[in-house]
């Protein structure tokens, strides 16, 4: 089998390898760790920067395509890569999905309705935003957040300092709060021929800006909207050229689908089709990038739940050992620090 080259190497990288090694691939794991949580699955590492090009050159020599599990990269050297080696999904996407400036602009632009949002690149700037989105309000930085970081809640103009030091003065958006009733994703995959899968829709619960629970199905309010919602995905897959996994992150408003933001990759909301789908997320990313045809994706239960084990949390293992429709995953992460995402759970219910 061929080699698949993935740049980065938590949880997601993890589980891409142990999918393609079920269908005889190799995976080639670039990261700047030492030894990150997708090392002792895979065939192969190269500890690197994402900025170091003699070092991508020589990890591109080695593989037969590339893909990626994180996208808070510098695309720079990417780009260089992609020159020698077939880069899926795109620069293109990465380059959109990696800033949230350009990733709304580009989605308004395909009819999703986002929050109301504003470029801010100075403290000056901030008020001007204010002035014209309101409070509640919400800033972000443009780059490398997840998990909720580099994000400030302004509830009102006195906490406008306060939001502009925590951003640390990086280029950033305001973004209105949206009241939501409930927030949900959209998981779809794209061959290399244009074939599109989309799973069902999970409802997504977060905690201080974590994901904790992915239920599927969702109530009624995310079935009513995912139709849209996932027309939506097919139109931004579809406009990229997109090969693989691309997740958006909805908020269910009583006014539609509110677009929160888009990751060009499998995502942590679709853990739970790896035994309630009859194709995970992981698997069909790797059809995808290798140029196969997409496999099913039905639920194989009648619900299907997955709860995110986060560092410091205490956990009953036994309970979820001895449950013979639960399944325990760990990434075999060392330290168990505030925050950090240890682990998951599934569970079927028939
Ligand atoms: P991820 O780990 O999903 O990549 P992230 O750091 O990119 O997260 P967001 O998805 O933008 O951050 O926000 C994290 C969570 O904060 C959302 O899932 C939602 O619960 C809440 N949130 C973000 N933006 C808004 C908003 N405009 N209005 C209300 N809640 C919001
Ligand atoms: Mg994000
Ligand atoms: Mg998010």
């Amino acid at each position: 089998g061929a080699t698949i080259g993935v740049l980065g190497g938590g949880q997601l990288g993890r589980m891409l390898s142990i999918a393609a090694a079920q269908l005889g691939y190799r995976c080639h794991i670039y990261a700047p760790e030492e030894a990150p949580p997708a090392a002792d699955v895979s065939a192969a590492v190269t500890q690197g920067d994402y900025g170091d090009g003699d070092a991508l050159r020589r990890f591109a020599a080695q593989v037969d395509v590339v893909t990626y599990e994180f996208e808070n990269i510098e695309t720079g050297p990417v780009l260089e890569l992609a020159e020698v080696v077939t880069v899926r999904p795109s620069i293109g996407a990465l380059q959109v999905a990696q800033d949230r400036l350009s990733e709304k602009d580009f989605v308004s632009g395909l009819g999703g309705r986002p929050a109301p949002y504003r470029a801010v690149s100075s403290r000056a700037e901030l008020d001007e935003a204010l002035g014209e989105i309101g409070t509640p309000a919400i800033l972000k930085t443009r780059r490398f957040g997840y998990d909720g970081k580099g994000q400030a809640r302004i509830m009102s103009r006195a906490d406008a300092d306060a939001a502009w030091a925590a951003t640390g003065g990086q280029p950033a958006m305001l973004e209105g709060f949206v009241s939501f009733e409930r927030e949900f994703s959209i998981l779809l995959a794209r061959s290399v021929d244009g074939q599109v899968v989309i799973w069902d829709a999970p409802d997504n619960e977060h905690k201080s800006g974590i994901l904790d629970r992915s239920t599927v199905p969702a109530g009624p309010l995310i079935r009513a909207q995912a139709a849209e919602a996932g027309e939506l995905a097919r139109a931004v897959a579809a406009a990229l050229d997109y090969v693989g996994v691309l997740t958006l992150e909805f908020f269910a408003s009583e006014n539609g689908p509110v677009f929160n933001e888009m990751a060009p990759r499998v995502h942590n909301s679709g853990h739970w089709t790896i035994e309630g789908a009859r194709t995970s997320q992981f698997e069909n990313h790797i059809r995808a990038v290798c140029g196969l045809p997409l496999g099913a994706v039905d639920l194989v239960a009648a619900r299907v739940e997955m709860v995110n084990l986060i560092g410091g949390d205490v956990h009953d293992w036994l309970t979820t050992l001895a449950d013979p429709n639960a399944h325990l995953h760990l990434y075999g992460k060392g330290e168990a620090r505030p925050g950090r995402k240890m682990g998951h759970v599934t569970r079927l219910e028939f």
